[in-house]
């Protein structure tokens, strides 16, 4: 029977999306429910209906999950920014660790991995670095400013929000009044006139430096003295930066920064290394959890003082400089040219005079690597989402790396991945999920995998592993002529 849209059906939430929408069944049909939890037993009205599911809203809650807890945020369920309020935060980590599972076993096709316990968040709250909030107009023509509603531009007014520390509240306040008093104008996306695009915030939360950035659709704002003055009293404050984004797109930032007051960078500390944060580069949202991701992949690279250390993927350099003083050479590979250039200055900044960054695609990079004779010991891989390109890891294998450690965001895809690096000899001996984004549905995973043995290493094995009685017996058994 076909579902109807608009009619209400009792349902049991059976499972989650990638998403983090409830899953339940009605007439063998699969309906998404958003904010619903695992157990949750629920009246739900089928809001869109499709050939092979249709999305419901709750109605009622008949029966609620034992995981489901008030959510701690006024704005949650408006809200597109957190995902997992309502349930604890150990239904959550269960959630992320199957989904992890899953992957592995379903697209992997893996039946017997070990996945080791998912590395929680010491705090659900306060653990962004950083914040990118929309101006806009509410119906009554205030200046309003926020966060995205799910899946929509639609903006929630709110100046609070509990993944970012509570000083971006402060500025938030201060920025809104400055713009009200002096009516300031904002933009509007589809007029494509306006001033104020997002109040952009960062902060370096080992030295506690803030830098506050407007991305504006002109050069200049007005009473800029006025906005200084009064972010002087915010804490740390240390940089006011104008982004110019005079373009009709979604993309929030624009390519020129402007000063207008301190210094054109905020400086923190990562895995006892200084990185210089500017408005355009970018640096891991928590901090704290990029720390235990990193020494979980170095524990897996087990890295030597003569070894070759190959980072694909590098970003601004992060995961290899936190690894550079432990090997003979590290070579960084990064497709934007802006990123190489602060892996570069990275390098620099920490005395790090070993490490060689290259702006290139990483599939093409590694085939030149690979054809210089280059034999990194270990590579490590941060791909996007979209994960590794086939030809990346077929050539990765020719380098006959010791060890290759897969840094992934995206379980699907690493899945995928780590299942070619299997059939060419790279099995998977450890796997990691981390949770890098408490309240969302992401997860991290490391995942290591190792070298196939090489026929003399098969022999030597064999031999190590038995006795010689062992040895002999098993030859007589199959050489009747022993007897
Ligand atoms: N390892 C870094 C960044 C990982 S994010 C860190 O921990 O901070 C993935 C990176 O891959 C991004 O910086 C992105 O720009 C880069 N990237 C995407 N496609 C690429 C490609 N084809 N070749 C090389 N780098 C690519």
């Amino acid at each position: 029977m076909n579902l109807k849209k608009n009619e209400i059906y009792e349902t049991t939430v059976t499972g989650m999306t990638t998403e983090g929408s409830g899953v339940g069944r009605v007439n063998d049909t699969a309906v998404f429910i958003s904010n619903s939890a695992i157990g949750d037993v629920l009246k739900t009205r089928i809001i869109k209906t499709s050939k092979n599911y249709a999305i419901g809203r709750t109605e009622e809650i008949i029966i609620p999950s034992p995981d489901r807890v008030n959510p701690d945020c006024k704005y949650f369920v408006q809200c597109g920014g957190c995902t997992y309020r309502h349930i604890s935060y150990d239904a959550e980590l269960q959630i992320k660790y199957q989904r992890v599972e899953d992957a592995v076993t379903r697209i992997g096709g893996f039946r017997n991995l070990k996945i080791n316990p998912i590395v929680s968040c010491e705090n659900r709250c306060f653990y962004r670095n950083k914040a990118q909030l929309p101006f806009g107009k509410d119906n009554h023509s205030n200046t309003i400013m926020g966060f995205y509603a799910y899946h929509s531009h639609r903006i929630i007014d709110s100046d609070c929000c509990l993944l970012q520390p509570p000083v971006f509240s402060e500025i938030s306040r201060i920025v809104r009044d400055w713009a009200v008093r002096n009516n300031v104008s904002v933009y509007d996306e589809i007029l494509h006139r306006g001033l104020l695009r997002h109040l952009y915030i960062r902060i370096a939360e080992v030295t506690g430096e803030i830098m506050v950035c407007l991305v504006i659709n002109g050069k200049s704002v007005p009473y800029k003295n006025e906005l200084i003055d009064r972010l002087k009293y915010v804490n740390g404050f240390k940089s006011l930066q104008l982004n110019v984004n005079t373009q009709k797109t979604n993309v929030i930032l624009g390519k020129e920064c402007i000063k207008l007051y301190g210094s054109n960078y905020i400086t923190d500390i990562l895995c006892g290394l200084k990185f210089n944060i500017s408005p355009l580069s970018f640096y891991q949202v928590n901090r704290t959890q990029a720390e235990k991701l990193y020494s979980i992949a170095e524990n897996y690279a087990k890295l030597s003082n003569d070894d070759i250390l190959l980072d694909l993927y590098c970003g601004t350099g992060t995961i290899g400089l936190s690894m550079a003083k432990k090997v003979k050479k590290l070579i960084g590979v990064e497709i934007i040219p802006q990123a190489i250039e602060n892996a570069k200055k990275n390098a620099a900044l920490n005395g790090i005079d070993n490490a060689e960054f290259i702006c290139a695609d990483a599939a093409k990079a590694t085939v030149k690597l690979e054809k210089q004779g280059i034999k990194p010991d270990v590579v490590i891989l941060d791909p996007p989402r979209k994960g590794c390109d086939k030809s990346l890891i077929e050539t990765v294998v020719k380098m006959t790396p010791d060890k290759v450690v897969y840094v992934s965001c995206d379980s699907a895809t690493m899945a995928r991945d780590i299942s070619i690096f299997n059939e060419l000899g790279y099995k998977p001996t450890e796997i990691t999920p981390v949770d890098m984004f408490p309240a969302t549905p992401h997860v991290e995973t490391v995942v290591l995998m190792s070298r196939p043995m090489t026929e003399h290493e098969k022999y030597g094995e064999y031999f190590m592993n038995r006795s010689v009685s062992d040895i002999m017996s098993e030859y007589s058994e199959q050489h009747d002529e022993w007897h």
